[in-house]
Order: C-alpha cells, then sequence, then structure tokens
C-alpha cells in the first residue's frame, strides 16, 4: 500500500496531544495506525511533549493519591468488549473499528450507501462507513463543515489527486469538489464530517433534499 495523501500536520498534532472530538481522533488514529511516516510523526510529538514534562518541576502529590486513583479505576465502568453488531463476516468494517458499534447500512443516493458508527455522543462530527459504487461519480459538492475522509477499499479522485488505499483527504468549507469513483471496485471510505453536504448545480439542488449523510 503507497500512501501519498496523509493529514495535515496540524492535524497530527492534535491527534497525538488528544485534543481532537471522537469522530477526527478516529479517522486519523486508523489512517496513522497504518503509516509508518505519520507513526514516526506522531511519536517524535510524544517525545517532545514527553521531555517537556520532564522539565516541569515535579508538584508534590498527596499521600494518598494512588489509593485515590486505584478506586477510580476500579469503581469506572467496564470498557465494553462487546462488540458490536458487526462481526467477522461484516465485509465493510475494518479490524480497527471492530470496538465499536455500526448501524446498518442506509442507501443515501443511487450507489451510495453508509452505515453510521455509533460514537460515545461527545462532540460535532459524525462517523460513518461509506460505500459507493466503482465508476459513480459524486455530485459536485461543498461542504458547510469539514470533512475527513480515510480511504479503506477502492480509490477516488477529485482536483485533489487520486485517493487509493490508506490515503486521507481533508476537506473544508473552502473545497468544492466532485469526486470520481475508481473502476477497480467498489469505494469503502472511513469518514468524519461536520455540518452538511451542500450539492451545486441544477441536478444538485434538485437531489440535494433527498441525500442525507
Ligand atoms: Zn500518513
Amino acid at each position: 500500500m503507497t500512501i501519498s495523501h496523509h493529514p495535515p500536520e496540524d492535524l497530527l498534532a492534535d491527534f497525538a496531544a488528544g485534543k481532537l472530538e471522537e469522530a477526527h481522533q478516529l479517522v486519523v488514529g486508523v489512517h496513522v495506525a497504518g503509516c509508518p511516516r505519520c507513526t514516526r510523526f506522531v511519536q517524535a510529538i510524544e517525545q517532545l511533549a514527553g521531555a517537556a514534562l520532564e522539565d516541569v518541576a515535579p508538584v508534590p502529590i498527596a499521600t494518598d493519591a494512588f489509593d485515590r486513583v486505584m478506586s477510580r479505576i476500579h469503581e469506572a465502568p467496564k470498557e465494553a468488549v462487546a462488540p458490536a453488531l458487526a462481526s467477522d463476516t461484516d465485509d465493510d468494517v475494518p479490524p480497527a473499528l471492530r470496538k465499536y458499534r455500526i448501524g446498518k447500512r442506509r442507501r443515501v443516493a443511487p450507489g451510495l450507501s453508509l452505515r453510521p458508527i455509533e460514537l460515545s455522543g461527545q462532540g460535532q462530527a459524525r462517523a460513518f462507513l461509506l460505500r459507493s459504487a466503482p465508476g459513480s461519480r459524486m455530485l459536485e459538492h461543498t461542504h458547510t463543515g469539514t470533512e475527513l475522509t480515510l480511504v479503506l477499499e477502492g480509490s477516488f479522485s477529485h482536483e485533489g489527486g487520486h485517493f487509493g488505499p490508506g490515503d486521507f483527504d481533508y476537506g473544508d468549507d473552502e473545497v468544492e469538489h466532485r469526486p470520481i469513483v475508481g473502476n477497480e471496485g467498489p469505494c469503502l471510505c472511513l469518514v468524519a464530517m461536520t455540518g452538511d453536504l451542500r450539492m451545486n448545480g441544477f441536478l444538485g439542488r434538485l437531489i440535494g433534499p433527498f441525500v442525507r449523510l
């Protein structure tokens, strides 16, 4: 897998610091896990942050701090290990997403379907798996918010280049694009999106109200 499109560095820095909202943390995290270059970048930031922490004068901690931490750990709700509706037979769900509950597939337009990913509810962005048919041409659209897209299978192209497995695409409200899905097979993407899509052009305005992501 050759990755040629990576998240912008400020996004990676915020990811390393855990500052992104959940949907963005998820999409950037799945990219980083499969991308040696971004893994190195994130590790370098973490090391810098660690070094900065060592420079900070130690603060005396309360003598019962350890006990308090341990009791909080015991009180904390057990992490949900039960999986998700997704099973191994679920061809849509990459291993990195198996711990999430993933909703049923919903058709949003001809050749386009999505499965919502259930997050904890924090943050504005939604996350979903988006599947588009090979060779389909999405309508030209703009965003009212940001859209982070990670290609899992297949490919698409738009003015910004060609995006294959592992590639990361960042769109905001300045971007107008009209992705075309490659012919080699369906394109499966992991997407985090805030705001809405705005369809452009006559046809877009006509069907826009029916396309709900
Ligand atoms: Zn990368």
